[in-house]
């Protein structure tokens, strides 16, 4: 699902962006991408291409021309020596998981949703959790891109490897990306332990977590003393068969418990409540945490990874740098004490390697991020206005795809490629037929 209505209008997932493109073109092979840019130029007309539309700004909306790629999308090739896979870009990561594992491969980091297209899970620098680790597209190598002039650019290590580097988080503002060769690791199994401990703790705890384990996050539950704490284990172990029927329902049963009941159909219904009863959600906050308690599982990797998301809600998540993400995390509990209502929606704290993209939200260090939510409906201004206040005395970066207040003016200090974005910007589409009011907001016109 991209948002595509059957009226011929396009929502996000959160259902807080809407437009009603003039038309939607659903091209299945890059030829056609090249005549809709060509035939959007000759009418004078924008283009913006959607992915699962999962983002919770209007990067990818647009009043003129919008594409889907959902037509576009499968394995092309891989070369099992290298590890190295070229899929067409409307791929979804929940369909290329499965299949990348029946080769022996897989991503070598995911974030906690798989429902994303692989064109706009790269575009917006999309992450997981790892100090040892990257984004998504810090294992781009290879693109092709169809350019404003309606021209297939092949960008990999023998092909202009310079300007690959800076498409591989392009906003969309480059060009159509139509295929991503992706750089895959051996498929591997993660041993997952979840456990609710004393924030204070987790706190004290994170560097030597972070440090010790392949894959640290946690989840701070406000208005309570408590945070799940995940820890992932990379591990080429495989899960122990079940000792009988019973035993496998059990365990199942207990994933189901964990990812479908209380992390979606509890969590959604307390969430409903909370809505319509503000005083209550400190109290919902402690059952929804006192609800999940210990889990240790091992299984695929992109299983532990990724987890259904079916409580909507809107998201703001920044980057620090790694030595300032505690710090900062703790004026945003500060921040919630001084909000004139509840907080439903948990913290969530992850921690990345850097990397060498420009406007990757990682860009040259290692970062911490800070995520925050609320239900869906539910105001969210003055809390998203007072984290990015916070998150400025860092020179924090926003996720391209979550809410945030930005400009231009605001952001150009932030990331040391930003140039060099923009000089790639200018060759590629220099009448800026990939723009719309967001890329102009946080791009400049
Ligand atoms: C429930 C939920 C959980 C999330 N979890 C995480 C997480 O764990 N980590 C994280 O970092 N983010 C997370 N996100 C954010 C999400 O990963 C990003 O917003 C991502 O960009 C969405 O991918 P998409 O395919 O939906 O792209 P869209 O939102 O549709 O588009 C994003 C951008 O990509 C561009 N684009 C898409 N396809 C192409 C193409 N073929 N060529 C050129 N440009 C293209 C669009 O124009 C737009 O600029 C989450 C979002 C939701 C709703």
């Amino acid at each position: 699902m991209s948002g595509i209505r059957s009226d011929g209008s396009w929502r996000n997932w959160a259902g807080n962006q809407r437009s009603r493109p003039v038309r939607i073109a659903r091209p299945v092979s890059e030829s056609d991408v090249m005549d809709v840019v060509r035939e959007a130029a000759t009418d004078g007309l924008g283009v913006r291409v959607v992915g699962a539309g999962h983002s919770f700004t209007a990067i990818a909306r647009t009043d003129d021309v919008l594409v889907t790629l959902d037509d576009m999308t499968g394995i092309v090739a891989v070369d099992e020596a290298s590890g190295r896979v070229r899929v067409r870009a409307g791929t979804r990561l929940c369909d290329l998981n499965p299949q990348l594992d029946a080769m022996g491969l897989a991503m070598s980091n995911l974030g906690d949703i798989a429902y994303q297209s692989v064109a706009g899970a790269i575009s917006t620098s999309t992450h997981g959790t790892g100090l040892g680790f990257r984004s998504i597209a810090a294992d781009v190598v290879g693109l092709r891109l169809v350019t404003a002039a309606g021209a297939v650019v092949v960008l990999d290590d023998d092909h202009d490897p310079d300007l690959r580097d800076v498409a591989r988080v392009g906003l969309g503002a480059l060009g159509v990306v139509t295929e991503v060769t992706l750089q895959c690791v051996p498929a591997f199994n993660l041993h997952a332990v979840e456990e609710i401990l004393p924030i204070d703790d987790v706190l004290a705890g994170f560097d030597a977590f972070a440090e010790g384990t392949d894959h640290t996050e946690f989840f701070w539950m406000p208005h309570t003393g408590n945070a799940l704490l995940k820890r992932n284990t990379r591990t080429t172990e495989v899960p122990t068969p079940a000792r009988n029927a019973r035993h496998a329902m059990k365990r199942r049963w207990n994933r189901f418990k964990n990812k479908e009941l209380l992390e979606n159909v509890a969590f959604g219904a307390l969430n409903h409540l909370g809505r319509l009863r503000p005083s209550f959600i400190p109290r919902l906050n402690g059952r929804v945490l006192a609800g999940a308690g210990r889990a240790e599982y091992l299984t695929t990797s992109y299983d532990v990874f990724a987890s259904p998301r079916r409580v909507r809600f809107y998201e703001m998540e920044y980057a620090v740098p790694r030595r300032d993400g505690l710090e900062a995390f703790r004026r945003v509990q500060a921040l919630i004490d001084t909000l004139d209502r509840p907080i439903s929606f948990p913290i969530e704290f992850r921690i990345l390697g850097g990397d060498d993209i420009p406007l990757s939200t990682a860009s040259g260090r290692d970062s911490c991020f800070i995520a925050v939510h609320v239900f869906r409906g539910t105001p969210y201004e003055d809390y998203f206005r007072g984290v990015e206040a916070i998150m400025d005395d860092y020179d924090g970066r926003p996720h391209w795809g979550k809410l945030h207040f930005q400009t231009a003016d605001t952001l150009a200090g932030r990331y040391p490629g930003w140039d060099r974005f923009h000089s790639a910007r200018e060759r590629l589409d220099p009448r800026r037929r990939f723009t719309n009011d967001y890329l102009d907001r946080v791009l400049g016109p």
